[in-house]
């Protein structure tokens, strides 16, 4: 059964012209990267998302949520990307594959995707929360146990979009374009929780995409998609692409 749905698959990303993917936190996950679900275990399971990743949390609480990000950070910094993102760059050495992200730990690039929008930003970069003038993680030392000051007098935070915030407009923008002219689109280890990036997958259904899921629990979307592929993207990702080399 499952052989047969990956043989389908591999058939329909060999014949697509243009795929769109949308990844969220259980792509990285056989990288080491919990989920926003399994990070908020252990010391975090007493706090909840609007204290650790909003404006108002951060502004009201600034050393909490830079502790909860230094713990990310650490993560990031020894995590490697996994087969499934490496999949995902080799499936764009063959074909037109647009990468749209909701993870902020850079792993598709570090696996060599190129152009890979990132919906929800970065945790690889910082800036300031009033006149937002960037830094490069390496300016910005983790050990500190509070947010660093911009020479403006504003805290620095991660450059990640919080709850709350607008995403950024012409990432957005490129990543609905994406959707609407993809004849294949993928939704990889994402709840489809998280709004507006949950809305993409149907965005490219409405235009006539197929839609495939690779996940190990259904979701939101499962009961919308075409084909769904239930695993590990670690592990199913790198058969599909290996199928279609063969043509089997
Ligand atoms: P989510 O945590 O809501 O859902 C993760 C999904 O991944 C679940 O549906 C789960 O079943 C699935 N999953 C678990 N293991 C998997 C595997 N091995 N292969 C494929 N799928 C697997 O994640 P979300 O939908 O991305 O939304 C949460 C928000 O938090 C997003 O903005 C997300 O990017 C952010 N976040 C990012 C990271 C990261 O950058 N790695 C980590 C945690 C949270």
């Amino acid at each position: 059964m499952q052989d047969a749905k990956i043989q389908q698959v591999a058939a329909l990303l060999n014949q697509a012209q243009h795929i769109a993917v949308l990844t969220g936190a259980g792509i990285s996950k056989e990288s080491g990267i919990p989920t926003f679900r399994d990070a908020l275990m252990g010391y975090w399971a007493n706090y909840d998302p609007t204290q650790l990743a909003t404006p108002e949390g951060f502004r009201s609480d600034p050393t909490l949520v830079w502790r909860w990000y230094a713990d990310r950070r650490a993560l990031l910094e020894t995590a490697q990307p996994n087969p499934g993102h490496y999949a995902l760059a080799e499936l764009a050495q063959r074909k037109w594959v647009t990468i749209i992200t909701q993870n902020i730990d850079g792993l598709h690039q570090a696996a060599g995707s190129a152009g890979v929008l990132e919906v929800h930003g970065t945790l690889r970069g910082y800036k300031c929360i009033d006149c937002e003038s960037p830094y490069e993680m390496a300016e910005i030392p983790a050990a500190d146990s509070t947010p660093p000051l911009c020479d403006c007098g504003g805290l620095i935070r991660p450059a990640v979009i919080w709850f709350n915030e607008l995403l950024p407009e012409a990432v957005m923008a490129q990543a609905i374009r994406a959707c609407e002219t993809c004849d294949v689109m993928l939704s990889i280890g994402t709840s489809g929780l998280v709004w507006p990036a949950a809305g993409l997958p149907l965005t490219a259904k409405e235009h006539g995409a197929t839609l495939i899921e690779i996940n190990p629990e259904t979701t939101m979307l499962t009961s919308e998609v075409d084909i769904y592929l239930q695993g590990r993207s670690g592990e199913l990702l790198p058969r599909v692409v290996a199928t279609m080399g063969t043509g089997e």
